[in-house]
């Protein structure tokens, strides 16, 4: 293999990401457009879609990368996104279900409304999304889907009872797909990030942050890269016989 093609481990992959504007879901865009591959990043923000489309061009991917405004708990807005990515490209070969959000609090005073928003943000979007993903791949009898839960959907967590129940339910639903999909080569894993460095964390305050990272074995947060290089190998084919699992990326946080 030679260096090139050793360094572009995607090349010629179609990509659709969420929550791609911020945090993980831009580093997971950045490195699979490194990796040649082409992205269709979708955010809820049309500025911030706007800022990272310039930042990528000036970096000179010019023709590789598209930003589609959508939120992914809306099943019109996201018939609408496939029905836009379709018009782009014929195929999709990888599905990256980053976006999320947390409202927390206690159970006994969380409202109703913080628990759907969670739960259709977290969860729901991930059910409207591999809805148009599964039938293209299955026709291309191939294709990576990469849903990000959390740590705290395999342990739980105070004040984060819908969040926990969010990213546990990626799970089950990721490892019961994946049985659906698996004799047509499509491959369903789950990302548990631990404790990483973006602006969901960073809205903690700096106390909790220090508290939280003296719990890490390795001694600090992740970064948004660590969770993109675990990305890019459940999108490469050096993860071509490994399905409805969950990888952890938490610096030895979560021991199970
Ligand atoms: P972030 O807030 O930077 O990213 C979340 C992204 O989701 C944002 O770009 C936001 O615009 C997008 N988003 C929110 N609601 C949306 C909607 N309705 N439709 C479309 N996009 C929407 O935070 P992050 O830490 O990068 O989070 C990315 C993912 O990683 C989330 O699913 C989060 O739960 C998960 N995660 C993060 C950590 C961490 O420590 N940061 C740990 C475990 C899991």
């Amino acid at each position: 293999m030679s260096g090139e093609s050793f360094q572009r481990l995607l090349a010629g992959k179609k990509a659709l990401i969420t929550g791609a504007t911020s945090g993980i879901g831009k580093a997971i865009t950045h490195v699979f457009l490194q990796h040649g591959a082409s992205v269709v990043g979708v955010g809820t923000n049309q500025e911030k879609g706007a800022k990272l489309t310039d930042e990528i061009y000036s970096m000179g991917h010019k023709e590789a990368f598209f930003f589609e405004q959508c939120d992914v708990s809306s099943k019109a807005e996201v018939d609408q996104l496939f029905a836009h990515y379709f018009e782009k490209f014929q195929t999709l070969d990888i599905l990256v279900n980053n976006a999320g959000i947390t409202r927390d609090g206690l159970l006994m005073r969380m409202s109703e409304e913080d628990w759907d928003k969670v739960i259709d943000i977290n969860l729901k979007s991930c059910f409207l999304t591999c809805q148009h993903a599964c039938r293209p791949m299955m026709k291309a009898k191939g294709g990576r889907i990469i849903n990000i839960s959390s740590i705290v959907g395999l342990a739980g967590n105070p004040g984060q009872t819908n969040y926990a129940a969010s990213k546990a339910g990626i799970i089950g639903f990721s490892k019961s797909l994946s049985r659906e999909l698996s004799s047509r080569n499509i491959l369903v894993n789950c990302i548990a990030p631990g404790f990483i460095e973006t602006g969901m964390t960073e809205a903690l305050g700096q106390e909790k942050i220090e508290i939280a990272t003296r719990q890490i074995p390795l001694g600090h947060m992740g970064s948004p890269l660590d969770v993109a290089h675990a990305a890019l190998f459940l999108a490469s084919e050096m993860s071509a016989y490994i399905t409805g699992q969950v990888l952890v990326v938490d610096g030895g946080l979560f021991t199970g």
